[in-house]
């Protein structure tokens, strides 16, 4: 499949408030608005668009920091990241079962295109899983300099 258009949603919160990252208070007072664009999963094998309308509040806790903050979308974008969460989901389960090049071309199959290298990246900002509770450890065959202890 050949990606060949590119598809632009205009999206924005109806959320009457966003929360302070640094206080956690909630604020329904507009500061301003501006507009960030991030890309999201295929639609029909284009490229999806979205061109988020974020606003920005005032925080009215006296006693905080931060005067101005942006609202946050936890579940849906970080930030200050150039794709959403479920794009970033759907690339790190293309580059864990494939990796590398054979990847890319997966992905660009699915309409998501992307890299071999952002694949790779992906995969390294996955958490490393805990490796629970360590009932024998064994150290196979290590030296520091041969013939020396
Ligand atoms: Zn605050």
């Amino acid at each position: 499949m050949q990606i060949q258009e590119e598809i632009t949603i205009s999206v924005a919160s109806t959320r009457p408030c966003s929360r302070c990252p640094l206080c956690a208070q909630a604020s329904t007072s507009v500061h301003s608005h501006y507009s960030r664009t991030v890309r999201d999963v295929p639609c029909g094998g284009r490229n999806v668009r979205l061109r988020l309308a974020v606003r920005k509040f005032f925080c009215r806790n006296s006693a905080c920091q931060r005067k101005i903050f942006t609202e946050r979308l936890p579940t849906f974008v970080e930030p200050w990241a150039q794709m959403t969460l479920r794009l970033i989901a759907a690339i790190q389960a293309i580059g864990l079962s494939t990796s590398g090049r054979l990847g890319a071309r997966l992905a660009a199959h699915l309409g998501i295109s992307t890299s071999w290298m952002t694949l790779v990246r992906r995969i390294m900002d996955l958490p490393t899983p805990s490796a629970g509770l360590v009932t024998a450890l064994g150290i196979d065959d290590f030296s520091f300099r041969r013939g020396r202890r």
